[in-house]
């Protein structure tokens, strides 16, 4: 998207310099205007020109007298002597003497000058300058100023030769939209069996899954022209802006079609209408815009308008409804296979080692999204580089997924003997916690190398496959997990430390998900007490019940902690041997493997 980027100045400034230039103005320019030039003369020359007839009209005033030569074109004046003839003489030489001699502008002339002319530099003023805003601004039109158009070009047509097969995984979503492509290569095939293809399709899901990269496949595989622009370029500092680029976009749009306009996070423009306090009239204006513009354009024009949202829930209705946005497909987190596919698109840009097992690399990175795994593999081939190799092996890939997601390793943080201790037995302790519960990940790694996110160690659990459903007991003892760490500090030192803050965080969400989500509460039973605002950024969620319940479910959820807090416990009583062991040697070794770990854990692991 080509954009300018120029500094803007605030409106005062220019409304500054507009007062300063008025100003200057009226002190020296209107005065000057207002005067026609007077020659100052001597009685005589006035008494002669009166003899030679060379009067026109004459103003006589007590303190001085003002008079003009015949044709009017020249002002003179003089001061006034003790002259009684000078009436009658004034007679005799035809001059207009009762006459008011045009020593004042007219009343009409004064008020162009004083009123008018400034009036006029405002407004050029304004022009220029609001011109010049509106250029900054990248708009087309500006219809708060009534002003001259820009020319600024908003819209770039690109497809970056972006394909179907570049887009990994997301296999339903290529499905639906390959329907789009097809009839953007033949429209005429549609419309003669009387089918109306949508006029606009919204793909939706959490950031970085190829939304975008999915709409301009569309546009590649089309090869049809693509509109791109961002929601957020719409909403214009001045009210009636963003629905004028809403026409723009249209018309430049009608004009290139068949072609794809792409509104990437259409929320900032699509939020629901009113009920909001402050509402945003621009925003309302261009929305309605928008609708206008889609109800307007016939279907079958080859126009097709994709947008892409991760927050579907906040939209207008007015905006998904049949119509305009008719068609909704979700873009959702890949599964293990689509992760796989997505590592092997990315994987084509770089070397890799024959070795390279990117399946489990795979199920290593359960839950990322497609930009995290691209992320990924960029920064396996810069930790080869770092170290001097020409091709990326598994390790570098294993490491930089735990680059993604606790961050680089901070190597000069120096833990003191004891602290240092303290963060093996609590890793050991959620490792052990793991191993010893049926339905736990199997342990894949366990280090205490400390991250920049601040995490001193972790244990990194890696499931099979995917899971799409958790039963009650797998929630407890990933509970059980959590809480691990603590209890095995708790056994060992008799104290606690606030190393457990981010477990203590995770174990409350489940269990209060488990009893306010989930229906896992006995007492409870199936009712909903919290819900999911948005699904795709983060999950937060708002509570309703009454404040009595609201106090009955946090007991409820200090019992489930509490319950599984003493199971962890026990399993690590149970095992003290093996947990000290274990602390021990990766006090030593600092960085241990799953396979390690179970090897010293012996076949006493179920
Ligand atoms: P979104 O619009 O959903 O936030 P993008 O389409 O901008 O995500 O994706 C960002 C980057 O992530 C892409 O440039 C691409 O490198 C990578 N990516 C995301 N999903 C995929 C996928 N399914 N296949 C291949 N690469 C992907």
């Amino acid at each position: 998207m080509k954009k300018k980027t120029e500094n803007r100045k605030p409106l005062i400034y220019y409304y500054a310099i507009v007062m300063i230039v008025l100003t200057l103005f009226n002190i020296f320019v209107a005065p000057v205007l207002m005067e026609k030039k007077v020659s100052q003369v001597d009685y005589g020359t006035f008494m002669r020109m009166i003899e030679e007839r060379n009067v026109g009209s004459v103003q006589l005033e007590s303190e001085k007298i003002v008079f003009t030569d015949r044709d009017n074109k020249q002002v003179y004046a003089t001061n006034p002597l003790d002259d009684p003839g000078l009436v009658n003489r004034l007679y005799e030489a035809g001059a207009t003497f009762s006459g008011n001699v045009d020593r004042r502008l007219s009343p009409l002339a004064s008020s162009i000058v004083t009123f008018f002319l400034p009036m006029l530099v405002f407004i050029a003023l304004g022009q220029y300058f609001g011109k010049r805003l509106i250029e900054q601004a990248g708009g087309k039109n500006a219809m708060t100023f009534g002003l001259g158009k820009s020319n600024a070009k908003i819209y770039v047509e690109s497809t970056e030769g972006i394909s179907f097969d570049d887009v990994a995984g997301a296999d339903e979503a290529k499905e639906s939209l390959a329907e789009v492509v097809d009839y953007l290569h033949n429209p005429k095939k549609y419309s003669e069996v009387g089918a109306s293809m949508p006029k606009g399709i919204l793909l939706v899901g959490p950031p970085g899954t190829g939304k975008t990269m999915l709409a301009k496949a569309v546009a590649g595989e089309a090869k049809v022209p693509f509109f791109s622009i961002s929601g957020s370029e719409f909403v214009e500092m001045f009210v009636g802006m963003g629905a004028a680029k809403v026409r723009d976009l249209f018309k430049q749009a009608n004009e290139k079609a068949p072609c794809i306009v792409f509104i990437d996070e259409i929320d900032a423009i699509g939020q629901k209408r009113g009920g909001r306090i402050g509402g945003n009239d621009e925003r309302e204006q261009t929305l309605n815009q928008l609708l206008t513009e889609m109800d307007g354009f016939e279907t079958n024009t080859g126009v097709m308008i994709l947008a892409a949202t991760n927050r579907p829930e906040t939209l207008d209705p007015a905006l998904t409804r049949p119509g305009r946005f008719d068609r909704i497909v979700p873009v959702e987190l890949p599964d293990i296979n689509g992760r796989e596919a997505i590592l092997r698109v990315h994987a084509k840009k770089v070397n890799l080692d024959d070795d390279v097992d990117l399946r489990f690399i795979a199920k290593m990175a359960a839950g990322a999204s497609g930009a995290e795994l691209a992320n990924m593999i960029n920064e396996a081939a810069l930790s080869a580089v770092r170290n001097g190799r020409k091709t990326i092996s598994q390790s570098d890939l294993e490491e930089s997924i735990e680059t993604v997601i606790a961050g680089q390793q901070k190597k000069n943080t120096v833990l003191s003997e004891r602290e240092k201790r303290i963060v093996a037995y609590h890793e050991i302790g959620h490792a052990l916690v793991a191993a010893k519960q049926t339905h736990s990940a199997p342990v894949q790694k366990i280090t205490i190398i400390p991250r920049t996110s601040g995490a001193l160690g972790y244990t990194m659990q890696v499931d099979e496959g995917d899971k799409y459903l958790l039963t009650k007991k797998e929630i407890e003892n990933k509970i059980a997990t959590y809480t691990g760490g603590r209890a095995a500090e708790e056994i060992v030192f008799s104290e606690v430390t606030t190393g457990a803050s981010n477990d203590i965080e995770q174990a409350t969400k489940l269990a209060r998900a488990m009893i306010t989500r989930y229906g896992m509460n006995d007492e409870f039973g199936m009712v909903a007490f919290e819900t999911v605002n948005n699904p795709y950024l983060g999950s937060d969620t708002s509570l309703s019940c009454s404040p009595e319940t609201q106090k009955e479910i946090d007991k409820k959820v200090v019992e489930v902690v509490k319950e599984q807090h003493n199971k962890a416990r026990r399993i690590l009583e149970e095992n003290r041997e093996k947990l000290d062991e274990l602390a021990e040697y990766l006090y030593e070794k600092e960085t241990i493997s799953g396979e390690e770990f179970m090897r010293i854990l012996g076949d006493e692991a179920d």
